[in-house]
This record gives structure tokens, C-alpha cells and sequence, in this order.
């Protein structure tokens, strides 16, 4: 009796379980279906069974914030510049962001920095991710405040590590070392990963990190890049070596520091790769569900570089200075006059004569300060 009693439940309870599975398999079918916003399907490759990832790159001008979001789990990447540190607040709040499971701040600079010190004002975050590094500008002071009123603990995270955002998963690439001259250099990289989509985010980072992630052998291979450093610099090496299907560039529409470079537009455009950017689109929209990318408006393919501001020459000497004053006097390959635009070698005569503003020392490629213009000194012949 008893046991035929326990037939009859696991037989009802077999029954219920089907019906459970066959609800469960319609509810997913239903919310594969494309919807009409994210028609534009930009990469396939083999279906696989992923949750999705929204990717965000928010127009904040100048700068980068970028929102990835995965079942319900949201990390923040940098926020933008003082000016859109309220925008990306209300955006959040829009997107009804209760809380950030990561708020990843690349380096700090300004035009990433003062946003986020806004979203650590505004929403609780459960880990704070930064480089392993301090600064004595005002703006760190003010993140330093923030952090101690809410008694955050920030956590340094070294390549190779791996952390998961809902459905997908991110993988630190950079800062291989520390303590470069330029702290853009210092910032810290990933590999955002979901299913088989991957999206390269490396902050600001230049020639000089490149190298030494390419010299880890990291897998940097992606599908969707975000342009270094607001589309500066991008050695050819690296650029192949992520080999993007999508390139997407965050900068400030007629910025006055050139942003994206010529050499960098000219790159992608060779390439052939489909290019977004916020300064022409605003804000840039990515969704994956593991297998394919689409997008919520089609690639701009507006390869234009930035034109320098009215201070043009001033400026492209502080990005000479930024760019390539990465040594020195004892350890450099080369001594540049930003000014003129010549390689010495160290112990060239005109080097004692060069005006100490206008000196960079530079350790690295030859070739790189040729592609940028620079000519070697006609008397050390470097
Ligand atoms: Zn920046
Ligand atoms: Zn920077």
C-alpha cells in the first residue's frame, strides 16, 4: 500500500518536473529571440548556451566609463571626466544599477577617476579594483576620502587573475610591472569574456605596457577592441595580436589633444575594421550571448583623426614629452629634442645644449620615434 502510494508521488512528481522542464525551455526560446533594438548582428561564430552581456561605452567626452552588466550583475570601468561625473551617475541610476559588483578604475587620471569617485559616492560596491599605485594630484586626494568614508578595502589584482561578472568572466592582462614614468602605462587591462565573445578594455595604456604584455605572451585576441588610450597610440604588433573584428574608441568630439591619432585611424582603416566612436555616436552600445555580438546602431566608419586644438604645437610637445620621456639620462636608448624633433645619442655634443624643457629620454624602438616624426641628428647619426 505504502509503496504503491510512493508510485503514484514520484510518478506526479516526474509529470511535474516534464512540465517544469517544457516551461523553463519556452521561457528560453522566447528570450533568444532578437529583439528589434539589437538587430545588427556583428560577429558569429558556434551557438553556444551563454547568458548575455551588455556592454556599454558611455559618451562622457574626454574620457572612458564603460558599464558591462551581466544577469544582474553590474561593474563599472573608469567614470569619465569632473564634467560627465553627474551623467554617469544618472545613467546608472537610469539603468537601475543598485549596486556595482566591481567599480574598476584603470589609473587615475582625471578623465577617468572623477566619475568614479561619483558612482562611490552613489552606489555601494562590493570590489573596488585599482593599480597598485598612489599619486598626490587633488583628485586622488578626493578618491582617497571617498574610499576611507566608506572603508573600502581596494584590491591591487595582478595578470592572469580572474574574476566573474555574472554569466561572464574577466581576465587581467596589465600592468605587467609598475612604476613607468607615465601612469597612463601603469593602467589596468583586461579580457572580458563571455562565452566565446571576448572585448579588450586597457585603459590608457601605450607603447610601453604593450610591449611588456606582448613580451608575457598574454592571450590578447578579442573580438570587439577599445582603443587604447582614447585611439593614441597602438603599435601595429599589438593591434595584430588582438586582431578585433570591432574597434571602439572613447574620446571627447574635437578634443584638443588630436584624439584618435592619425597613425592609429589609418591602422584600423588598412585593417578594414569596422570602427564605433562616442565622439560621433555618443553613447555605444554592445550586446553578446556568447556565441554572436550585435549592436544597437551599425559601426560609424568614420576613420577621421582628431584634430590638434588651437595650441596644436604646445600640445604635441607635452604628448612627445608624455609619450616618449619614459627614462633617464643614465638608462636611455636615445635623447630627444621634443622641439626640433631629433634623435641623439646619449653622448652626442647638442645634447648638452639641448634646454632642459625641450629634452625627453627615450628607451625603446628607433622605428617608433621615426613613425612619429622624429629624425635622427645629423652628426651622432643614431
Ligand atoms: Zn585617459
Ligand atoms: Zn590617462
Amino acid at each position: 500500500m505504502i509503496k504503491y502510494k510512493w508510485k503514484h508521488l514520484l510518478t506526479v512528481l516526474l509529470l511535474l518536473s516534464l512540465c517544469f522542464t517544457g516551461c523553463n525551455t519556452q521561457e528560453a526560446d522566447r528570450t533568444e529571440a532578437p529583439s528589434s533594438q539589437q538587430q545588427n548582428v556583428v560577429e558569429t561564430s558556434n551557438p553556444q548556451k551563454t547568458g548575455s552581456l551588455t556592454v556599454q561605452y558611455l559618451d562622457v567626452g574626454q574620457g572612458n566609463a564603460i558599464l558591462a552588466e551581466s544577469e544582474g550583475h553590474y561593474m563599472l570601468i573608469d567614470g569619465g571626466a569632473r564634467e560627465s561625473s553627474s551623467f554617469v551617475v544618472s545613467y546608472l541610476k537610469e539603468q537601475k544599477v543598485e549596486k556595482l559588483d566591481y567599480l574598476l578604475i584603470s589609473h587615475f587620471d582625471e578623465d577617468h577617476l572623477a566619475g568614479a569617485i561619483g558612482a562611490l559616492h552613489n552606489f555601494p560596491v562590493d570590489t573596488l579594483l585599482t593599480p597598485d599605485y598612489e599619486t598626490d594630484s587633488a583628485i586622488y586626494r578626493s578618491y582617497e576620502k571617498a574610499v576611507n568614508e566608506k572603508s573600502y578595502e581596494a584590491v591591487h589584482p595582478k595578470v592572469g587573475e580572474k574574476y566573474t561578472l555574472g554569466s561572464a568572466e574577466f581576465r587581467i592582462i596589465s600592468p605587467v610591472s609598475y612604476g613607468h614614468e607615465d601612469e597612463n602605462q601603469d593602467s589596468v587591462g583586461m579580457i572580458l569574456e563571455n562565452g566565446e565573445n571576448r572585448f579588450f578594455i586597457g585603459g590608457d595604456i601605450g607603447l610601453e605596457s604593450e610591449k611588456e604584455i606582448l613580451a608575457a605572451g598574454t592571450d590578447i585576441q578579442a573580438d570587439v577592441m577599445l582603443m587604447n588610450h582614447h585611439g593614441s597610440h597602438v603599435s601595429r604588433e599589438f593591434f595584430e595580436q588582438v586582431a578585433p573584428s570591432y574597434c571602439v574608441i572613447s574620446c571627447g568630439a574635437d578634443n584638443s589633444y588630436g584624439h584618435p591619432r592619425k597613425d592609429t585611424m589609418s591602422l584600423i582603416k588598412e585593417k578594414k575594421t569596422p570602427v564605433f566612436r562616442t565622439d560621433k555616436q555618443g553613447t555605444v552600445i554592445l550586446h553578446s550571448d556568447g556565441s554572436q555580438i550585435s549592436s544597437e546602431q551599425q559601426p560609424c566608419q568614420d576613420y577621421t583623426p582628431g584634430q590638434r586644438g588651437n595650441s596644436g604645437g604646445q600640445d604635441d610637445k607635452n604628448e612627445s614629452l608624455e609619450l616618449f620621456n619614459n627614462s633617464d639620462a643614465e638608462h636611455c636608448d636615445y635623447v630627444l629634442n621634443v622641439h626640433t624633433k631629433k634623435i641623439h645619442k646619449p653622448d652626442c655634443g647638442s645634447v648638452r645644449q639641448m634646454g632642459e624643457k625641450n629634452r625627453a629620454y627615450y628607451k625603446g624602438d628607433l622605428q617608433m620615434l621615426k613613425d612619429n616624426g622624429y629624425t635622427g641628428c645629423g652628426s651622432c647619426n643614431p
